[in-house]
């Protein structure tokens, strides 16, 4: 592959794919790792996130050899364009990655690159674990009861972008379509309207809920939620549902079963290395993770109501200062904080990194550092319960430090150091 503006470095090795599976990587001890800083304050936590996962991973004995890549605002000064062909070529290439917030402006006329970016790479989970780390602030009384990871359907649904503005020709004639041809008249008022479509197959559905079926598999976890709003979208949410039991019945053993099976033919006993598949309302689940947040572990969703509910449930663990976040697709992995771009702080070496050193830890949990992983963490939550942290969790807790984006970085670093 040859790159019009970015070096690959020569010292590096690429990840490869391992022999017959591919969902495995083959990960020499110095990766190849695209990188992408991002657009307002991404110029602030991506450097910062760059040094601590450094700090954590020679730790260890290895070494990343970062390959810094441009999308956004930085990509429009080198390239005259939001998402380059170097960049999507890189992702491709070295299969694993990190990136930092890019900014959609509202109603410019472009889509989201986020979202462009993981179409293009066919990045189909977006996985949020939400996890509380000890001692940081929370606005609910058992924080420590969330552990939980969503799986969120990231190329479909809304992120599908099929929709026409009111008044334009295009929305006349779906809502004509829609209206005469397939007898919905009563169902849209007159005078202007917008119109979307709502996609979910089959296809789509079902890579997803496996992918959550196999983390949970994996790591031990006891049940898969299928969150949606069937009871109302009975053809798009409640086929999400209907499919996400099938992949349970019928792609699985006799460890994967369904919340019915369980009652039915278990008397609802589980045993240890069973993983229980069922679902929930979504307005339901909204509440159900406050008031009985322990019960959930592993959600699977279509793509907007894992939006609102891993954003509502990063709240609950610290605020998106610390919600990290991935999107997974077959063979590759670009890691990302939930939060946005915070443009009002861009610059400042004000917000908080934990974000993306957290998403950074996600890469290395799948490069199959958990050692370097775990460092990290402790390093975090040193820095945590020694109260020396960033504004949005300084302002919540009583004689804390206040330090900027890149002191918290030096300090997480030093109880890196201090550990290893
Ligand atoms: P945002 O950038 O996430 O910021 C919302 C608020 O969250 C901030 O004002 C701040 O709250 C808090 N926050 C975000 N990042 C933080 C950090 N690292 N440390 C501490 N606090 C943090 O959301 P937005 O303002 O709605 O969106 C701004 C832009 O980002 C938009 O263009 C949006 O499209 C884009 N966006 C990109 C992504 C992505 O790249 N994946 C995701 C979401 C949004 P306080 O002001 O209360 O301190």
């Amino acid at each position: 592959m040859s790159y019009d503006r970015v070096e690959v470095p020569s010292s590096g090795e690429r990840i490869e794919l391992a022999a017959g599976d591919e969902s495995e990587f083959d990960v020499p001890e110095n990766p190849i790792v695209p990188i992408i800083y991002g657009d307002g304050v991404g110029t602030d936590v991506g450097p910062a996130a760059r040094r601590v996962l450094d700090a954590g991973v020679e730790a260890t004995g290895r070494e990343i050899e970062w390959m810094r890549v441009y999308a956004g605002a930085s990509a429009r000064e080198e390239y005259d364009s939001n998402l380059p062909d170097d960049t999507l070529d890189a992702f491709r290439e070295f299969k694993v990655g990190i990136k930092g917030p890019l900014t959609t402006p509202v109603g410019a006329g472009y889509r989201s690159l986020n979202v462009a970016l993981r179409q293009r790479l066919d990045l189909y989970a977006n996985v949020r674990p939400t996890y509380y780390i000890d001692g940081m602030p929370s606005p609910v009384e058992s924080p420590e009861t969330m552990d939980m990871v969503s799986f969120r359907e990231n190329t479909e649904d809304v992120y599908a972008g099929i929709e026409w503005e009111a008044g334009t020709e295009e929305a006349e004639q779906v809502r004509e379509f829609v209206a005469e041809e397939m007898n919905f008249g009563d169902s849209i008022h007159d005078g202007p309207v917008g119109i979307g479509v709502k996609p979910i197959s089959e296809f789509g559905t079902k890579r997803l809920v496996r992918r959550a079926i196999d983390y949970a598999l994996e790591r031990g976890r006891d049940t898969v939620t299928l969150v949606h709003k069937g009871n109302i979208m009975k053809f798009t949410e409640g086929a999400f549902s209907d499919w996400g039991y099938e992949v349970t019945a019928e792609e699985y053993g006799e460890n994967v079963i369904s919340e019915d099976t369980l009652w039915e033919e278990r008397d609802g006993e589980a045993a240890d290395d069973t993983v229980v598949v069922n679902d929930r309302i979504a307005d339901n689940m909204l509440q159900q993770l406050l008031t009985r947040t322990d019960q959930y572990d592993v959600l699977a969703m279509p793509n907007l109501n894992g939006d609102y509910l891993s954003d509502s449930a990063g709240a609950q663990i610290g605020g998106l200062g610390v919600a990290p976040g991935a999107n997974m697709g077959d063979g590759r992995f670009v890691a990302e904080p939930v939060h946005g771009s915070a443009p009002k702080y861009a610059g400042q070496d004000k917000v908080n990194p934990s974000a993306m050193i957290l998403s950074g830890r996600i890469m290395l949990e799948h490069l199959g550092w958990e050692d370097a992983s775990e460092l990290i963490y402790d390093a975090i939550e040193e820095a945590v319960l020694d109260k020396r942290v960033t504004y949005d969790i300084e302002r919540q807790l009583d004689d804390a430090e206040r330090v900027g984006t890149s002191e918290f970085a030096d300090v997480v670093i030093e109880n890196i150091e201090s550990n290893a």
